[in-house]
């Protein structure tokens, strides 16, 4: 049988936004990344995708996103974007991951 897999995991993080009402300058937030992936079959499956997600997690944990992803926009819209880059490749079936702060989300669906 198979089923869907959702995950959340949180980090504080920094950024700024050039021109944006909240976020013009440099402040840090507490973040939440939701991954949910279909067709999962095993536990062992499940591990992968806690394992994957987790390193992705360490990285940003306590950093400035600006600094991370310096082609990027570290909007909730484009850390999605830019999760979604990093992830799609060691997660099979992912379908959609979530970003938010307390004051916004974003989510990108395959
Ligand atoms: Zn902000």
């Amino acid at each position: 049988m198979k089923h869907t897999y959702t995950i959340a995991r949180q980090f504080a993080a920094g950024h700024s936004l050039v021109g944006h009402p909240l976020c013009r300058h440099q402040h840090g937030h507490d973040w939440t990344i939701t991954v949910t992936v279909s067709g999962i079959k095993s536990i062992d499956e499940q591990g992968l995708i806690r394992s994957k997600l987790g390193d992705f997690v360490d990285e940003c944990r306590g950093k400035n996103l600006n600094e991370l992803n310096p082609a990027g926009t570290p909007s909730v819209q484009g850390i999605a974007m830019w999760a979604w880059e990093r992830l799609v490749m060691g997660i099979p079936n992912l379908e959609s991951i979530e970003i938010s702060t307390s004051e916004e989300s974003a989510r990108v669906t395959l």
